[in-house]
């Protein structure tokens, strides 16, 4: 028997995965909560407006992208998809929220040339930058200080820094630039410079009519017609009609149609690798056996139960660390968007407890003004302390969300969440720990896979990618 922890979607796709796989037999999922979706969760005002409390939009990037369209595809839940194309305002219009002013961020080739508010110089000078700066050979290093030394200290921290706190609420101080942007670090540690390791790239893809960039072993896996319509009509992004908790909600249901056991409520807190099989404590006091375990929770959780049999691994586990933020929902009932667009972010500089606002009712259409308000990340306990409540948090973001668009109107619904540790920072050396911590499972023989946010990307697509991934590695 195959054990998955973790109810999430990364824990539902690898139980998808494993069900395909005429190699494993007997599945069973256990979740700690009393639901399913981990992350994801969608709720619904009094008015009807639709909220989302975690991911609201999946990118079309790359191969993992397309696998994530074929999944939508096989659920049959492709009527339900609302895509986003490349020229739907919410994918040109960015804004970035800095001295008092919502800034614009170039939409259009010329734009590239003429000089940009946000940094008082074009962003055609700082390709110049990077074309003149010196190649330092390292390892890895924080993003912050690899867009410094390339790009600028304006482009560090006007540009840059809010992009990581709207990728994964983190401080691009301690982000690794070798990890979330792996070809742009290696640009220049092959080329010395980022602009033209880049183009020399494109070049070499090009001539070997690989269009995508993808060299991983994915690329080479045929996708469906779904995927092939969304690169056909270049789509960017999508969400599903309703709410993305659609996604998990299905999949569960498809499991257990094939037979896959899911059970709620059950915690696994400790797990005990012996010679010929696992041993996992459920909610103090229960026991189950299985032959191997796919842990889809976080590392900080899975460390806790292999702390004892192997401190070395829950050593680096621990060492992944994680970041709390508060969601806040807002509805209101005209239009009060100063423009169409994704909505904007807030550079940490600013020293503001917001990281930024997304405008969802114009990425996907509502009958009212729908925002999100995302606070706290890194930041959290500088601007909230430990025990926030909620009321505090609902009018932080009020009143800041207000000020910045100059909204006379009052939300007429809200909602508001504090999603503790619920995005893994994958800080300077986490490439490194990553590689450590399978090479410690493979060595030790532990019938232990990985999958989930703690290890190759936060992203929906990574994150399902991972389970495949997974599965595959299991039945090797
Ligand atoms: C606010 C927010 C906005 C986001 N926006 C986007 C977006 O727009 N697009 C995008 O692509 N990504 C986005 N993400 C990232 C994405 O949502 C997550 O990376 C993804 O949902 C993680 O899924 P998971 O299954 O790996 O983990 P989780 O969702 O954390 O699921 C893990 C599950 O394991 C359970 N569990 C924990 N411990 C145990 C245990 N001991 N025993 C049994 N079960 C246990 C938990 O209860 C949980 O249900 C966002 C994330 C957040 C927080």
């Amino acid at each position: 028997m195959t054990i998955i922890l973790g109810g999430g979607i990364s824990g539902l796709s690898a139980a998808y995965y494993a069900a395909k796989n005429a190699k494993i037999t007997s599945i069973n999922l256990l979740e700690a909560s009393n639901r399913l979706g981990g992350w994801i969760r969608s709720r619904v005002s009094p008015n009807g407006a639709v909220f989302e409390q975690g991911p609201r939009t999946i990118r079309l990037v790359g191969a993992a992208g397309k696998n994530t369209l074929d999944l939508v595809e096989d659920l049959q839940l492709t009527d339900k998809l609302i895509h986003i194309e490349l020229n739907h305002p919410a994918v040109k219009n960015r804004l970035i929220y800095s001295d008092e002013i919502l800034h614009l961020l170039p939409t259009s080739l010329a734009g590239f040339f003429k000089t940009t508010s946000l940094l008082n110089r074009s962003l055609i000078s700082c390709i110049w930058s990077d074309l003149r700066a010196p190649k330092v050979s390292k390892e890895d290093e924080s993003i912050h200080s690899f867009f410094q030394r390339r790009f600028g200290q304006d482009v560090a921290d006007n540009l840059i820094s809010p992009i990581i706190c709207g990728i994964c609420a983190g401080d691009a101080r301690e982000i690794s630039v070798k990890f979330l942007f792996k070809s742009l670090f290696e640009a220049e540690q092959e080329h010395g410079s980022v602009v033209k390791g880049m183009l020399l790239n494109r070049l070499q893809r090009s001539k070997k009519g690989d269009s995508a960039g993808t060299s991983d072993a994915e690329s080479a896996v045929p996708h469906g017609g779904l995927a092939a319509r969304a690169q056909a009509e270049r789509w960017t992004s999508w969400g599903l009609q309703g709410g993305l908790e659609q996604l998990p909600q299905t999949l569960a249901d498809s499991l257990k149609e094939r037979g896959v056991e899911i059970q709620t409520g059950k915690k696994c807190e400790k797990l005990t690798f012996k010679p010929d099989h696992v041993e996992l404590s459920v909610n103090s006091g229960g026991t189950r056996e299985c032959s191997r375990v796919i842990s889809s929770i976080c590392a900080k959780d899975l460390a806790e139960l292999v702390q004892e049999q192997h401190p070395t691994l829950s050593a680096e586990l621990k060492a992944i660390p994680t970041v709390t933020v508060a969601v806040v929902n807002l509805e209101f009932q005209e239009n009060v968007l100063p423009l169409q667009a994704f909505g904007f972010l807030i550079p940490p500089k600013e020293n503001l407890p917001l990281l930024g606002v997304i405008f969802d009712s114009c990425v996907f259409p509502q009958k009212s003004t729908v925002l999100t308000v995302m606070m706290g990340g890194a930041w959290f306990e500088k601007y909230f302390g430990p025990n926030p409540t909620e009321e505090q948090l609902l009018k932080t973001a009020t009143d800041h969300t207000r000020d910045i668009l100059c909204i006379e109107e009052e939300p007429v619904a809200r909602n508001v969440a504090i999603l503790k540790d619920c995005i893994p920072q994958h800080v300077v050396g986490h490439t490194q720990r990553v590689k450590r911590i399978r090479e410690y499972i493979f060595e030790h023989r532990i019938p232990l896979g990985l999958c989930g946010s703690s290890y190759d990307g936060v992203g929906l697509n990574d994150v399902i990618l991972s389970a495949k991934q997974v599965v595959r590695d299991i039945v090797k």
